[in-house]
């Protein structure tokens, strides 16, 4: 039976030969989710982080559903519409600084690109040639497209498979300590020239290795980016939308990044949808009286009309209730209760900055028992690499988040 369900299924990062026991998702609801068979799972991740206002917010469906029977879809090409004006502008007025034009397109993946080819195609116009690399950092997450793939993590990353095919692109050590700094520098001394933009997900590496680290580093790298003439890129799609405790994890630096990308919690988990912002010289950079030199993408499903009206409903939610506190909460709760992993010599380090618990095992040995354990608890929380996390909704309640880290303890503690 269960076979005959994924015959004609092709699913990621999966190995599909050994893979025959399928859950099967019916309904959601806050952080639940039930299958078909009734079993209710309490969700620990929020559907890779998306879900930050819990499944099926009634605002979010009502607008979507406005929207449903308005005009779900429209050609972004010369042609524009309300939900679009109204969700730019909403990002414009909660991002930092200048970061004022919104490109949309429909996943965080291309969303990156877009970035990549923007801060390139900025040095272009102007005649800079020669910058067209992208730096990038160990332990990064951008994507699994082709162009994304080679500024993620060479080794940690999962698509080693694929390096030697990729474009070349420099990924080094994020400048944690001086000396880091210092090799940074000079590695600048060296490549700024053909160096379009440094690309980091701010404060918390996600997908990487949920790896965290201090504000001050991006300060760090702001003040290079400016020294050496290079542009400084967010990719925020993992931290954007309140995961780290502020609405966007360059509140806490207090850095504007000249380009930041958004996904993920943009649509409050409801809709396909993704975002490169820029500030305005770098629009500016795009503005000639040379046709070729207009930015040169555009998604057929860009800023479907649907995913903004989500994305404003969702946005506006952040408004309704104290998500700030929720997050604080869920922060001191999950570090409360992971604390007690320490102790167990298989676990290398537990680490939290907002609504992000880590466990991280000095090695995962096997992944997929791990998996069906953490099931058994009646949870649904996705380890990868040699980390176990929660990402929960920001609505998730005290005892909810109780069981997720329960489950996480018991299955340490007693296999
Ligand atoms: C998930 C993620 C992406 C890729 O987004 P997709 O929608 O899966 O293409 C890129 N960057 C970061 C930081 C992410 O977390």
């Amino acid at each position: 039976m269960s076979g005959s369900m994924l015959k004609n299924i092709w699913l990621p990062y999966t190995q599909m030969q050994t893979c025959n026991n399928p859950i099967v998702a019916e309904l959601t609801k806050g952080s639940k989710i039930t299958l078909r068979d009734g079993t209710e799972l309490i969700d620990g991740i929020a559907s890779w982080w998306t879900a930050c206002h819990g499944y099926n917010h009634s605002y979010i469906a009502e607008q979507v559903q406005k929207q449903l029977y308005k005009m779900p879809h429209i050609m972004f090409g010369g042609i524009i519409h309300e939900p679009a004006i109204k969700l730019s502008a909403k990002l414009a007025s909660l991002l930092p600084g200048n970061l004022n034009k919104v490109f949309f397109t429909e996943s965080g993946s291309v969303s990156v690109e877009v970035a990549m080819k923007m801060a390139i195609q900025f040095w272009l116009n102007q005649n800079h040639l020669k910058k067209t690399k992208i730096l990038s950092f160990y332990g990064g997450y951008h994507g699994d497209t082709m162009a994304t793939m080679a500024v993620c993590d060479p080794d940690e990353g999962m698509h080693q498979l694929f390096q030697g095919i990729l474009p070349h692109q420099h990924i080094i050590a994020l400048p944690k300590t001086k000396q880091l700094q210092q090799e940074f520098i000079a590695f600048l001394e060296k490549h700024h020239h053909e160096i379009a933009a440094i690309l980091i997900e701010p404060l918390v590496q996600g997908a990487g290795g949920m790896l965290i680290h201090d504000p001050e580093l991006l300060m760090f790298l702001r003040q290079q980016a400016d020294h050496f003439n290079i542009l400084l890129i967010f990719d925020e799609i993992f931290t954007g939308l309140g995961r780290t405790g502020s609405l966007f994890a360059c509140n806490q630096a207090n850095v504007v990044p000249d380009i930041i990308t958004l996904s993920k919690a943009l649509s409050g988990g409801t809709m396909a949808l993704a975002a490169t912002i820029a500030r305005e010289h770098i629009f500016n950079g795009f503005l000639s009286d040379k046709e070729n030199h207009a930015l040169m993408h555009g998604p057929t499903f860009m800023a479907n009309p649907l995913a903004c009206a989500c994305a404003i409903a969702s946005l506006e939610l952040f408004d309704q209730y104290d998500w700030k506190n929720n997050v604080k909460n869920i922060e001191l709760q999950m570090t409360a209760e992971l604390e007690v992993c320490r102790k167990l010599d298989i676990v290398k380090d537990v680490r939290v900055k907002g609504a992000i618990g880590v466990v991280e095992l000095h090695k995962i040995k096997n992944i997929n028992l791990l998996k069906n354990r953490l099931l058994d608890h009646k949870v649904w929380i996705r380890p990868f690499g040699d980390i176990i996390y929660l990402t929960p909704s920001f609505t998730i309640t005290t005892a909810e988040l109780t069981k997720l880290t329960q489950a996480i303890v018991h299955t340490l503690f007693y296999g």
